[in-house]
């Protein structure tokens, strides 16, 4: 619906471009889909061993706004995010301990399939519901990489076939040596890494930077290379091609996957299809606490459920987040959380009890103004400040402000287009109706002693009001009761 008012031009490019940063020219550039019609996008998904950290919501709620601007835009988005059920160690590359054995580890679980996949299971549940919480849209296909294990075997094969791997005792590598273009993603130079690289993990590995398509493990799967698992790195290349095709448009993540993931990714994606796997590659930058990077092997990780028992919302963190641009590294801290919480009550204050949720028409500079700031790679911050631009604005009536502030929230998402109840709701708002008798009638003697400029009785009873747990507050609309 949005997309109309930015209307197609007749070559099929829109009145106002969209300019992404991509990775891989690491300059600003136009977006220019590959179909007119529907825009691919794949994004790394999480490793469902443990819950989620608030670290790696932020790389969701990154893909979810620049999928929400490319609809707002006019397109068309079909989206997959992967689940890594297996296969990923702790390190990137092929050292370290296996995520999900790990997890195992930590629920007295049988190292099984079956109890691999309980435990999955129960962690992609709860990622679930965190993205409901943070209000992040699902994409067309969640994909499982357990439930993808042919479609990556028959990748290995296809490598192996042309000459890209070899078979070592313990798996099947990549040999990097073979892809000129390894290491574009970040400019990483593969010469240094041989010279850099202190220890051979693996004496059998051609070149220290080669990367495991296949693990031989008495655990796993049957396959020509006998059992085991595909590597973490190939399961994404196998699913973003079975979901979304060879060449994709966009492909998404944290700026951690950039040096081995991504660059695996790509290595394994072309040489496998002989096209361009991705033609824009977006990364997300870090959430630190005290400037460390959060992260569960560090073990500093906060999750979204703990903040939620701070008294926190998923609106409030979603809030804070967009604050910052998605290429700036950001602190958390608690303090800085509860500011945003605070501004975020102050503009639901304004949606939900000046404008009633009644809008009228939207004011179409303020939404160009919007989608010029979103279709310059995604700038939350300065769309956040255009909000309170406009709820400040004297010149705009309360619909038009109303109107405007829910097609900006069908992009942000941050609570402003609910409707009056559940919005009364978040406010912490009581109802007459659930007001109990003897608050109300105290209440009622405030309002009579505040007309009768009885301020000493109006207080006194302020207090004995707040007593009871609730707060009183005087406004242009009466006397608006929240819980203390
Ligand atoms: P993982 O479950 O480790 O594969 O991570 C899922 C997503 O979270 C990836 O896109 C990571 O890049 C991202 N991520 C992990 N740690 C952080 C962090 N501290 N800040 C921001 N993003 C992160
Ligand atoms: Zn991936």
């Amino acid at each position: 619906m949005f997309g109309k008012l930015f209307k197609k031009t007749e070559d099929g490019q829109l009145d106002l471009p969209i300019n992404l940063y991509n990775t891989e020219s690491g300059k600003l550039e136009k977006f220019v889909p590959i179909s007119d019609k529907v825009v691919t996008m794949y994004t790394c998904g999480p490793t469902v061993y443990d819950y989620a950290h608030i670290g790696n919501f932020r790389a969701f709620i990154f893909a979810d706004i620049l999928k929400r601007t490319l609809v707002f835009c006019g397109y068309d988005v079909k989206h997959t995010i992967n689940l890594t059920d297996f296969g990923h160690l702790s390190d990137d590359g092929d050292a370290g301990e296996d995520k999900m054995m790990k997890g195992l580890k930590r629920e007295g679980l049988p190292v099984t399939l079956e109890a691999m996949r309980e435990l999955s299971d129960k962690y992609i549940e709860a990622f679930f519901d965190d993205f409901d919480t943070l209000r992040i849209m699902s994409p067309t296909t969640w994909s499982r990489a357990s439930d993808y294990v042919e479609p990556q075997i028959r990748l290995i094969e296809t490598l192996e076939g042309k000459g890209f791997t070899y078979e070592t005792s313990d798996g099947v590598y990549f040999d990097i040596q073979k892809f000129p273009r390894y290491g574009c993603l970040g400019h990483i130079d593969i010469s240094k890494l041989q010279s850099g690289a202190r220890v051979m993990v693996n004496e059998e590995k051609h070149h220290p930077a080669d990367f495991a398509v296949w693990k031989k493990s008495p655990l796993g799967w049957d396959s020509r290379w006998g059992k085991g698992f595909p590597g973490w790195h190939i399961e994404c290349s196998a699913m973003a091609i079975a979901t979304l095709g060879k060449e994709i448009d966009i492909h998404t993540g944290g700026i951690d996957h950039i040096p081995v993931h991504h660059n695996a990714e790509i290595a394994q994606s072309e040489c496998a299809t002989g096209k361009k796997f991705v033609n824009y590659w977006l990364h997300s930058e870090f959430l630190t606490i005290d400037s460390t990077k959060i992260s569960k092997s560090i073990g500093n990780t906060i999750t979204l459920r703990q903040l939620i028992d701070r008294g926190f919302t998923g609106d409030d963190y979603r809030y804070w987040l967009l604050t910052s641009h998605y290429r700036s590294p950001i602190n958390f801290s608690w303090e800085a959380l509860q500011g945003a919480k605070q501004a975020l009550y102050r503009l639901k204050r304004y949606v939900y009890e000046d404008y009633k949720q009644i809008a009228g028409k939207p004011s179409v500079d303020y939404i160009k103004g919007f989608k010029a700031f979103l279709a310059n790679d995604l700038d939350t911050p300065s769309a956040i400040a255009l909000i309170w631009q406009l709820v400040k604005d004297d010149k705009l009536d309360n619909k038009t402000k109303c109107a405007t502030l829910r097609i900006m929230d069908s992009v942000l998402d941050i609570g402003l287009s609910d409707d009056l109840d559940e919005g009364a709701k978040i406010l912490g708002v009581v109802s007459q109706a659930e007001i109990p008798t003897e608050v109300q009638e105290l209440i009622n003697k405030r309002e009579a002693a505040r007309i009768a400029r009885n301020w000493l009785e109006a207080d006194t009873l302020r207090e004995a009001i707040a007593l009871k747990g609730y707060i009183v507050e005087d406004t242009a609309y009466g006397p608006r009761v929240t819980k203390n």
